[in-house]
């Protein structure tokens, strides 16, 4: 068999060329990095927990009407999406001071913020990500102040929805970062949710113990990454549950 175009490779996905025009697949590497990949390690079963978490939140977001790039599930480790050209930008919506902001301005880690609040960040790993704001956004013309009230709206819905789901299973949803794509009908664009969504872009806390079950685990050392992840899975119904299996083989699908 021929093999796949790859259209891109980034520090846990792989791009393909899809089957159809207008459709990729999303590869998802057990590789994980952080600080920029000053850090680096290979997570055993990070990228099939990872594919299986963003069908489900993107499933859940399309259920509702907020558009993603998220066609269907396609194997462990794929799933087929539209492709979309990405604007260069990482919005990260925050309800709880963690990470960046409390360092940037001194706000103990875990306190509730007044509001919900969003932040832009040019996608620019040489310059490692700065943070950005809508004057910089418009000026330099990676977004329209239309487009940016549009991102703003789904980021917004996206938090919504994101922090419900992760509260029915005991979770706190801290904060999380989404990447906006376009898609082009003729003449008309429309914004979408492309990307991932999973415990690699997203702080989640056990509202019970305070545990953390997202990368910082990863980042700072405090314990088994596949577990964490594991346990975000099951608590969510996408992985079966531990047992599951013992009494014989089971299909899987
Ligand atoms: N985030 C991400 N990719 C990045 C930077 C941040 O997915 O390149 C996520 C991160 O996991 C967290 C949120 O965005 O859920 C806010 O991250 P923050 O600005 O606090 O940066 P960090 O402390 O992760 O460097």
């Amino acid at each position: 068999m021929a093999r796949r175009r790859m259209i891109y490779e980034g520090k846990a996905k792989i791009l393909y060329e899809g089957p159809e025009p207008g459709t990729l697949v999303q590869y998802f590497k057990d590789d994980t990095s952080a600080g920029d990949g000053a850090k680096k390690d290979v997570i055993e079963g990070k990228g099939v927990l990872n594919n299986r978490l963003s069908e489900y939140f993107m499933n859940g977001l399309n259920s509702i009407g907020v558009p993603t790039h998220f066609i269907r599930r396609l194997n462990m480790r794929e799933q087929l999406v539209r492709s979309c050209e990405i604007i260069p930008l990482e919005v990260v919506v925050r309800n709880v001071a963690a990470g960046s902001i409390s360092k940037r301005l001194g706000i103990d880690e875990g306190t509730p913020l007044p509001r919900p609040i969003i932040e832009f960040y040019y996608k620019d790993d040489a310059l490692h990500d700065p943070m950005v704001s809508e004057e910089h956004i418009t000026a330099f013309g990676w977004a329209s102040q239309q487009d940016l009230d549009d991102i703003v709206a789904l980021a917004l819905r996206v938090n919504d929805f994101m922090s419900g789901t992760m509260l029915a299973v005991g979770i706190k949803l801290v904060d999380f970062k989404i990447e906006i794509g376009r898609i082009y009908d003729g003449d008309y664009m429309r914004l979408l949710v492309a990307d991932e969504i999973s415990p690699d872009s997203c702080r989640l806390w056990d509202i019970a113990t305070g545990q953390k079950l997202d990368k910082d685990v990863f980042r700072r050392d405090l314990g088994s990454l596949s577990d964490a992840y594991s346990e975000v899975a099951r608590r969510l119904g996408v992985l079966p549950p531990a047992n599951a299996g013992k009494t014989g083989p089971k299909l899987v699908h």
